[in-house]
């Protein structure tokens, strides 16, 4: 099989499908831009940091190679519940390259391959395979297409535009004309990217400095700690100055001039846009993030724009610490051509063309981590299709990864999709720790989990299931734990330190004063305990919740249903379903259209009428 692209979403599809043992060939423009950061130097954050774990615990690369290039980890709403805390990294984008081609290139049945994809070979209505712009042809059982931003790119920079895949390489028109030619639903979006800044013309000694966490947490499982140093970020802000260079000339920016039709991120605005819609905010926190250990480099973190580039000197220069910086390459913004992702099935595949599949910005999303998560399942769905076994699908409980993809293929986007904490109902179980412990099961079964990780999470669970007996055999009586300072009622009956672990505010360190021995729990597993013994209550309601859940999905629909008579559903719902005729309310869900309330008020229905 082949993938088409290696940027997140495709470097994950093809060492997924390789790990599945399929003969893969990832094909890309350039191999120098292997796992290229388009915009921001950084992996991860809130949810986002959810999905890269969410892929390391399916074997994918990307937390692996954020361990390796990562130059500051946080863990983001540190002082949060568990399910709400995001692991974040800046990364040196050169070493985050090169950790991602390394470990590409140890991967067995994976050939990389320059060169650039320019149509499809369709048999009989089949991707049989492509022909790349130079003539070559190649066949596949499958494709697997992550061209992100490429697809008729167009580049902004104030009144200047030019064609382009991001700044530097070359758009692609070829396979947006073969995927109009089968039919499949393309619309334009748009997405930008600040200047960068010459480091060394920084003055950064009036300036706010953050540090990362000390230790770095890393990413992955497979990860024993981080080996390289660790830089700080400078703060600074936008004041009065800058928003009146910008407002005097919005005119020129290639947005507000109506140069740009098609829309962008919303929740990762340009400072055009901040400062239009929140003209009440007198102020903006820029973070000045190093892009490398020996590239001077910054990325000032929240000025994207698409203003001309004299305009964006002028207002970066009016920000302390900035005055006399230098830039490196103005800002810019992107309009590209995606897919309607409601033309996929949750395997991500095409629906109406056998072979082929799509992952990433392709599909509306925008992030890294987003496109990667899409990319290991395609790539690994796009495996078992040409072996011939069933595929992988995530539903809204297994993942954030499944979350995203059901929003996807059910109610495609109308703006770049990116993921948030707030999008997944099943976020007290969906955490960044337990990823491993949700998916690597899964993974194991669908073949996309290499030996080392197996044999690394089969100690993991040996860890866990020791130190879970160690807190059910410790226990003692209300006198004796009243002794030692616990507030328990003194009815006679003794507890358990698992018991003892779900008292509000209770620590295992706390614990272990009474029982030292607690204190030989291996601190992973500790963490784990911790966290699922204290709240043990809510994960075992929305446990009862994802049991409901499952069971209303698998709930099968009279073939004599009159959607006529089932309230609150729009003429346009009513109409689908009773063309469609689902047999059950998980087919009814994956309708294109269907809403979520809509599958409430069906569900209802149902019921009543027993
Ligand atoms: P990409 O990383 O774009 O990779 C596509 C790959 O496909 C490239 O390697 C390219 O060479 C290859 N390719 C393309 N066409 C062909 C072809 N025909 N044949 C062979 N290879 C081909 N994300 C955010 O989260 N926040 C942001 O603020 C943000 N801003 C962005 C600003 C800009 C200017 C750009 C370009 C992107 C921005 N992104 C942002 C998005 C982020 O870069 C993408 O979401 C992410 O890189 C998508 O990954 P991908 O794998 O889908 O595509």
């Amino acid at each position: 099989m082949v993938v088409i692209g290696g940027g997140h979403a495709g470097c994950e599809a093809a060492a997924a499908a390789a790990r599945t043992g399929a003969d893969t060939i990832l094909l890309t423009q350039r191999l120098d831009t292997l796992g290229e950061m388009s915009c921001n130097p950084a992996i991860g954050g809130l949810a986002k940091g959810q999905l890269v774990r969410e892929i390391d615990a399916l074997d994918g690369l990307m937390g692996r190679a954020i361990d390796q290039g990562g130059i500051q980890f946080r863990i983001l709403n540190r002082s949060k519940g568990p399910a709400v805390q995001g692991p974040r990294a800046q990364a040196d984008r050169k070493l985050y390259r090169q950790a991602m081609r390394s470990l590409l290139e140890a991967q067995e049945n994976l050939r990389l391959v320059q060169g650039a994809a320019d149509d499809l070979v369709v048999t009989d209505g089949t991707v049989t395979g492509l022909v790349l712009a130079d003539g070559r042809t190649i066949a596949a059982g499958a494709v697997v297409v992550t061209t992100g931003t490429f697809l008729s790119g167009l580049i902004h920079c104030g009144e200047r535009t030019w064609a382009a895949g991001r700044v530097g390489d070359a758009p692609n028109y070829g396979l947006s004309r073969a995927l109009k030619r089968l039919g499949l639903p393309l619309a334009r979006l748009k997405t930008g990217t600040p200047a960068r800044l010459d480091g060394r013309t920084i003055d950064w000694a009036g300036l706010d400095m953050q540090a990362g966490d000390d230790p770095p947490v890393p990413f992955s499982t497979l990860t024993t700690a981080i080996t390289q140093p660790q830089v700080r970020c400078g703060i600074t802000y936008t004041n009065a100055a800058t928003h009146g260079v910008i407002i005097a000339n919005l005119h020129r920016s290639a947005m507000y001039s109506g140069r740009i039709q098609s829309v962008g991120p919303r929740y990762c605005p340009s400072i055009e846009d901040k400062i239009v819609r929140f003209a009440d905010k007198d102020r903006h926190q820029i973070f000045l993030e190093p892009e490398g250990l020996d590239d001077p480099t910054v990325y000032p973190n929240g000025i994207s724009t698409s203003l001309p580039a004299e305009v964006q000197d002028a207002m970066i220069r009016t920000m302390a610490g900035l005055e006399r910086v230098t830039i490196l390459r103005p800002g810019y913004a992107i309009e590209y051509d995606f897919v309607d992702p409601r033309a996929l099935d949750r395997s991500l595949a095409v629906r109406s063309v056998p072979g082929l599949f799509l992952a990433g910005q392709i599909n509306g999303t925008t992030g890294y981590e987003e496109a990667g998560a899409q990319g290991l399942v395609a790539g690994l769905n796009a495996a078992r299709r040409v072996a011939g076994s069933a595929p992988l699908i995530l539903d809204r409980a297994d993942a954030y990864i499944g979350v995203m993809i059901d929003d996807l293929v059910r109610l495609g986007t109308s703006e770049p999709y990116r993921m948030f904490t707030s999008r997944a109902e099943y976020r007290l179980l969906l955490r960044s720790d337990n990823a491993d412990l949700r998916l690597t099961p899964i993974g194991e079964a669908m073949g996309s989990v290499g030996p080392e990780r197996r044999q690394a999470f089969a100690h993991r669970l040996a860890g866990l299931t020791a130190g879970r007996a160690v807190l059910d055999r410790l226990s003692a009586s209300p006198t004796v734990l009243a002794r030692a300072g616990f507030a328990v009622n003194q009815d006679g009956v003794a507890r358990s330190a698992w018991d003892l672990l779900g008292y509000p505010d209770m620590t295992l360190a706390r614990l272990a004063l009474l029982w030292p021995e607690l204190g030989a729990i291996d601190p992973a597993s500790a963490e784990q305990l911790e966290i699922e013994g204290k709240y043990r209550g809510y994960l075992d309601r929305q446990e009862a919740d994802i049991r409901a859940y499952r069971r209303d999905e698998g709930l099968e629909l009279p073939a004599d249903l009159d959607y006529a008579q089932v309230g609150s559903l729009s003429n346009e719902v009513r109409q689908k379903l009773a063309a469609a005729r689902p047999a059950s309310l998980a087919a009814a869900a994956r309708i294109p259209g269907v809403t979520p309330a809509a599958i409430s008020a069906l569900l209802g229905h149902v019921k009543r009428r027993g």
